[in-house]
């Protein structure tokens, strides 16, 4: 193989937005096409494939075709936020169709399914995902159209192993959908993995910065089921909006090296937790004492991310004066960004929720790791 054979490796491909460059102008980065509807030609048909903007256009198109690139999709749709993507698959079940998923996971995507199975006769079957057998138990061979995973799950950091979930979800006759946001495709391969649909906010790490709202379906297949969403998007107008997608994109570039570095620093962030007097319990998937670290580390290839979660001695009372007393964590909602971030996730979710009183939630950036441990120790001193 000559060297200009050789094939780019997906972090190269991603740095370079997959080498785009302006064709009028020569610019390495394109500019945002804000356009909202599209000239057609003497034949009155369309000049290129662009239409009009609720469809997508060249800015989206671009972002579409990195994420597309990142997942190994056969197609990847963007959405303006996460939950956008997710109403817009949950639009492609019918009345009597049923869904599996975690009993605990992001509570905006469970609250959603709530509501469909509450007024839209959608059943819903419920699973502890740290529970051996307990996803397979949930699923009804013939009724379940669709399994609904999260890995890890949010906040509890649970790790499903994706490709057992795949075979499982197949041989009941449903599809699997797995949100990989807290597992981007720079460390998990879901749709290689044996995924239907790979989904994300990219809100989180593909943006990384904490200034844009998105969401992501990939697809393994074009085909119905790809068809379906196109229209789904374009009759609810959810798509993303061009400046977010040009964003995304801009994000997307440095996602592999952002990445890195926060899944470096969140290990040793956890380690020295485990061993804190204050702390009764780490949640993090790349630590040793996780329950499925086996599977993490067989389907997580490119790092643990920089999600974790601690359950501290203190109860309420110690998470409440935690959260309140860091210099370098903000105390807020969200994950994935430059900057870390600290949350206690009970007090978000409200009374409903099944995740412990005393447990707060860290988003580690991409912040010197010296200073973010000082932080949480200087936060914690006194707590015990
Ligand atoms: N899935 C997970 C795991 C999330 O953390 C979030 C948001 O926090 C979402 C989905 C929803 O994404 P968005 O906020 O972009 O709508």
């Amino acid at each position: 193989m000559s060297a200009q054979d050789r094939p780019l490796s997906p972090a190269t491909r991603a740095a370079q937005a997959l080498g785009r460059i302006d064709p009028r102008t020569g610019a390495i980065v394109p500019g945002i096409e804000p356009a909202t509807t599209f000239a057609r030609d003497a034949e009155y048909a369309a000049r290129q494939s662009y239409i009009y903007a609720r469809d997508g256009g060249p800015t989206v198109e671009h972002a579409e075709a990195v994420l597309a690139d990142l997942d190994g999709a056969a197609r990847a749709f963007a959405f303006a936020s996460g939950m956008a993507a997710f109403v817009a698959l949950m639009e492609t079940l019918a009345a009597g169709d049923r869904v599996a998923a975690p009993q605990v996971m992001y509570h905006g995507a469970l609250a959603w399914l709530k509501r469909l199975a509450a007024g839209r006769g959608i059943g819903l079957d419920l699973f502890d995902a740290a529970a051996d057998g307990a996803l397979e138990a949930a699923l009804r061979p013939g009724e379940t159209r669709m399994l609904w995973i999260e890995t890890p799950t949010n906040p509890m950091w649970d790790v499903i192993d994706v490709a057992a979930a795949a075979r499982a979800a197949h041989g009941a006759g449903a599809i699997l959908a797995v949100d990989c946001t807290a597992a981007p495709p720079c460390t998990m391969q879901a749709l290689s993995l044996g995924a239907d649909v790979a989904f994300h906010s990219g809100t989180k790490y593909l943006g990384g910065h904490s200034d844009l709202t998105a969401g992501v379906l990939s697809l393994a297949q074009e085909g119905a089921l790809a068809d379906e969403i196109r229209r789904v998007r374009t009759l609810m107008g959810s798509v993303i909006a061009p400046f977010e997608a040009w964003l995304l994109v801009r994000g997307m570039r440095t996602l592999f090296l952002r990445y890195e570095r926060a899944s470096a620093t969140a290990l040793s962030i956890a380690r020295r937790l485990e061993a804190h007097p204050a702390v009764e319990r780490v949640r993090y998937p790349g630590l040793p004492t996780h329950p499925r670290h086996h599977v993490a580390a067989a389907q997580m290839t490119g790092g643990f991310g920089g999600m974790l979660s601690v359950e501290l001695r203190g109860g309420f009372a110690a998470a409440r004066a935690v959260v309140c007393a860091t210099r370098v964590f903000v105390p807020a909602t969200s994950l994935g960004g430059v900057e870390s971030l600290i949350e206690h996730r009970r007090a978000i979710e409200g009374p409903d929720s099944l995740v412990p009183d005393n447990l707060l939630r860290l988003s580690v950036g991409i912040e010197d790791p010296e200073d973010l441990i000082a932080d949480l120790e200087a936060a914690l001193s006194g707590t015990a």
